[in-house]
């Protein structure tokens, strides 16, 4: 199983009718911890930079540990840029061996998102990494809405144009914690899929945290096969440092740092499996996914770059280009052979 192309995975999901839990990572010791966890759980994971914490650690040691940790496992593990804040920060992490890369240019007027994603995709075709763009735009913290959502025709006028393999949608779904219980817009989603289905392009929901289960099980069936979550992680994470800090008051200076790191990582785990749960994906790691060939190799380090930073020469990734990700660019309409319509999207009566 071990290291897979995203596009592989999501097409699992898609026949499995289940997600994979996106989830942001926070530093690299996570990588293993959460891969062991997901094993014995049967499940398949999703690794996510994201984006923000390039500062900390290179793209190429996040992809190297990352990697070598999923070569060993007994799931499907893939790699996963979210958010790229722009062109040169999707390249490098392409270029580091991610499996696939997130540009959102969301924020930006809609021409100007279209021609960038563009020049994304073409970064992960060369690459051989699948690329997640983003329509429509996602509050921020504490919002209880989207900021605007994803339009029908847009999506599928952005899908056409740019090739993207991923789009992320804002269907009442945000970031960070709602102010109240959202509620997720399922004829948008409904009719979103609808207009991508001639498409190869997976539906993805961020700001999984705090959506009612029975809302992202029901996202699911319409066609999400990837759901990103952080907030909830950090929140699990931090009550469970903070309880272990708690239990022991003996430590005024020497902390057993490893011991709280631990706990703050069981938080994280505890999260994830009931996310998993959610996304029910939990003992579908047993697909036939095809794993990506992986050969350890010394890595030489490298000076850490900051998000600003040109695009530097790298040294090789150890790990092999990702190609022969799925659809031609730019995504062919499926009046291709492949496409067969089920009628599963749009007789449900939402
Ligand atoms: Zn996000």
């Amino acid at each position: 199983m071990a290291l897979v192309k995203t596009m592989d995975m999501l097409a699992a999901c898609e026949r499995g009718k289940y997600a994979v839990g996106a989830f942001n990572l926070n530093s690299l010791d996570q990588a293993p911890f959460l891969i062991k966890r997901a094993e014995q759980l049967k499940a398949p994971l999703l690794l996510v930079e994201p984006g923000v914490i390039e500062k900390y650690m290179s793209f190429e040691d996040f992809a190297s540990v990352a990697a070598r940790a999923a070569a060993k496992a007994s799931i499907p593990v893939g790699i996963h840029l979210s958010h790229g804040l722009d062109l040169e920060q999707t390249e490098r992490a392409a270029k580091a061996g991610f499996t696939s890369v997130m540009y959102d240019g969301s924020k930006l007027p809609y021409e100007e998102n279209v021609r960038t994603t563009k020049i994304a995709v073409e970064i992960g075709r060369k690459y051989g990494c699948a690329v997640e763009g983003e329509l429509g735009a996602l509050g921020s913290s504490f919002a209880n809405v989207s900021e605007s959502m994803t339009d029908p025709a847009l999506a599928k006028d952005f899908v056409a144009r740019t090739g993207v393999d991923i789009l992320a949608v804002a269907i009442g779904n945000a970031h960070g914690f709602y102010k109240g219980t959202p509620s997720l817009d399922f004829k948008r989603l409904e009719e979103i899929r609808y207009a991508l289905m001639p498409y190869n392009c997976y539906l993805t929901l961020h700001g999984g945290t705090g959506i009612p289960e029975n809302h992202i099980k029901r996202s699911i069936e319409m066609g999400i096969v990837k759901v990103c979550i952080y907030t909830e992680m950090c929140h699990e994470g931090k009550k469970d440092t903070v309880a272990y800090l708690n239990a022991h008051p003996e430590y005024t200076g020497n902390y057993d740092i490893p011991e709280m790191l631990a706990a703050c990582m069981g938080g994280f785990a505890r999260s994830m499996e009931s996310c998993m749960n959610m996304f029910m994906c939990i003992g579908k790691a047993d697909s036939d996914i095809a794993a990506l060939p992986y050969t350890p190799k010394t890595f030489a380090p490298t000076a850490m770059k900051s998000a600003a930073a040109p695009i530097a020469a790298s040294p090789a990734s150890d790990i092999p280009p990702n190609t022969d990700i799925g659809p031609a660019y730019p995504s062919l309409p499926a009046e291709n052979k492949n496409f067969k319509a089920t009628g599963r999207f749009w007789d449900k009566n939402v």
